[in-house]
């Protein structure tokens, strides 16, 4: 196995016992609630002003539904008016026409109105229920904080001495190697080193199983260590029967 093979899979042995502190820090019971929490108490104000803008657009609309009424109610008004002083019945007949007409826009009018109202009752819930879970959701955050704190207080000693010998390893390794096994690393990816063995003439991804094309295996051959082109995880190849 090439020096850079050997010197990352020896970073990666390290590193999985700080991915296994990380693990049991993030994964307790007590720290999925405190996460959970957080998260929730990061947007909330976000959540807010997206009821409040859906309030605002539904305020408008009910206010220009109203006015629209009123103004069906004023125009059905001074036909009844002009009825009064009808001559003649085609006269009659064009005015009640339009008094029909006037009556089905403002029912039309009236469903949208009430449709508007109905739509405000279930936003007055969504505040009221985001209201209730902010206060739920503090009460999480400030009993489970404590608790992750501690725990995570627990492993600091642990953790720094993994994270000086990491990095103590790294200086050996190459910068664009590292950086791009930091970058899988961040995306919460582990393992992100895979060997190839060229022993068992297989031409695929160790770890997602894609077929390698022969340029990518004959690089690996050459010592290069690779990402595969579809999972992206680093792959170095070896020769397990050759020592
Ligand atoms: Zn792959």
């Amino acid at each position: 196995m090439q020096k850079q093979a050997q010197l990352i899979v020896k970073y990666q042995e390290t590193d999985k016992k700080l991915k296994l502190i990380e693990d049991e820090l993030n994964g307790s019971e007590d720290a999925k609630k405190f996460f959970t929490a957080r998260k929730f108490l990061q947007t909330v104000k976000e959540k807010l002003a997206e009821l409040d803008q859906k309030a605002k657009v539904l305020t408008d609309n009910y206010n220009a539904l109203l006015s629209e009424a009123k103004s069906l109610e004023l125009s059905a008004k001074s036909y009844e008016d002009k009825i009064a002083l009808c001559e003649t019945e085609e006269e009659l007949n064009a005015l009640k026409r339009k008094v029909d007409d006037l009556k089905a826009k403002s029912s039309s009018i009236e469903q949208k109105i009430d449709s508007v109202s109905k739509e405000m009752n279930d936003l007055y819930k969504e505040y009221a229920d985001l209201g209730r879970k902010n206060v739920e959701m503090k009460a999480v955050y400030s009993e489970y904080g404590p608790k992750v704190q501690e725990l995570k207080t627990s492993k600091d000693k642990e953790m720094a001495e993994v994270k000086a010998e990491l990095d103590k390893l790294s200086k050996e390794i190459n910068a664009e190697l590292m950086a791009k096994y930091q970058s899988r690393r961040k995306d919460k990816k582990f393992p992100i080193v895979f060997g190839l063995d060229f022993s068992k003439n297989m031409n695929y991804c160790p770890r997602c199983a894609t077929q390698l094309f022969a340029g990518f295996v004959s690089e690996l051959k050459q010592g290069e260590i690779k990402e595969c082109e579809s999972c992206h995880m680093l792959i170095y190849g070896y020769d397990s029967k050759e020592k």
